[in-house]
């Protein structure tokens, strides 16, 4: 069977339990399926269990072991269209138009969708700056206005300043290449000097607004400060892609999002910093929606995540 294209595509290929099964043991095990408690290669398969078991330890596992997926009553097919919908949805996707595609409540697709969020986190150690090309670093705000929030949810929040109502985000992109994201505490120097430091390698050229926060770089990068009075006078100096990168993350969250709290922000942000670092493969050729989702699979066996690391909250159950 031919690759799916379409979201309509993908909901009928998915549909078919035995392709969600292979399509992740494929992308799960690149080199045939592992067993999850000795690592053994060799197995037999049940089929009509669609289980494996162990011919060294005899422990039997299914493809959704040890993956986010494991504890879940919902079906493989549910979880596999979820994340097409997610890493594809150009202006991101909400739960309500999840639940209605794939036919659950909205509170699991809520469930699902910040499962895969976690999971998609980019989390990469490697730092920015290796290609050689100039690091942009920038800093925005978002969030909604104090005033039109109910105060139970304004005491929730408790955020400090005048911008108590908005949650900053930090953002670092290498030009042509990736971009790193962080949701941090407060636009204060000892903040984002460690994180330009904890993601970009040294040596690197690293670009700037006047911000006095970024004021002492420059004793481990080539730090270019962006003058906006002159207009830039150095026309390679800007920080036009990582601000091109901001429009795209608020359109996302203006346009889905109704409500995004600080403490979920960071997922969002992931999000879109995901669909941002995988528009193109390694040679710059555009992915298609098909591939970018086998990517986004392949990254998220073995990534578990309670509802209690999800909401914050412990002692509820998820569905
Ligand atoms: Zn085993």
């Amino acid at each position: 069977m031919e690759q799916p294209k379409t979201l309509q595509e993908a909901i009928r290929h998915y549909s078919d339990e035995q392709i969600c099964i292979d399509t992740v043991a494929r992308l799960r095990w690149p080199n045939g399926p592992e067993c999850p408690a000795c690592g053994h290669k060799e197995h037999y398969y049940l089929a009509t269990q669609k289980r494996w078991k162990c011919k060294e330890c005899y422990k039997q596992f299914t493809v959704k072991l040890g993956t986010i997926f494991e504890d879940s009553p919902i079906k493989l097919d549910k979880w596999l269209t979820a994340l097409w919908m997610l890493v594809n949805c150009k202006n991101g996707v909400s739960s309500y138009e999840v639940a209605k595609a794939i036919g659950i409540t909205q509170k699991s697709a809520w469930f699902v969708l910040h499962r895969l969020r976690f999971a998609l986190q980019t989390g990469s150690i490697v730092k920015l700056g290796g290609g050689g090309a100039p690091v942009e670093v920038d800093e925005t705000f978002v969030g909604g206005k104090a005033r039109n929030m109910h105060k139970s949810r304004r005491l929730r929040m408790k955020v400090r300043e005048h911008n108590w109502s908005k949650t900053v985000v930090m953002g670092m992109l290498e030009r042509g290449g990736q971009v790193k994201t962080a949701v941090i505490p407060e636009r204060r120097k000892v903040i984002v000097d460690k994180i330009v430091r904890e993601n970009i390698l040294p040596g690197a050229e690293v670009h700037t607004d006047e911000f006095v926060g970024y004021q002492g770089l420059s004793d481990e990068f080539t730090h270019k400060v962006i003058n906006h009075l002159e207009h830039y006078v150095d026309g390679k100096v800007h920080t036009q892609g990582i601000e091109n990168f901001w429009s795209l993350l608020k359109r996302g969250l203006s346009g889905t999002y109704v409500a995004v709290e600080p403490f979920h922000l960071f997922r969002y942000v992931d999000e879109q910093a995901f669909r941002y670092n995988h528009r193109k493969d390694e040679a710059g050729n555009k992915l298609d929606d098909g591939q970018r989702f086998e990517l986004a699979l392949s990254q998220i066996a073995g990534k578990r995540l309670t509802f209690a690391e999800v909401t914050g909250k412990v002692g509820e159950s998820a569905f």
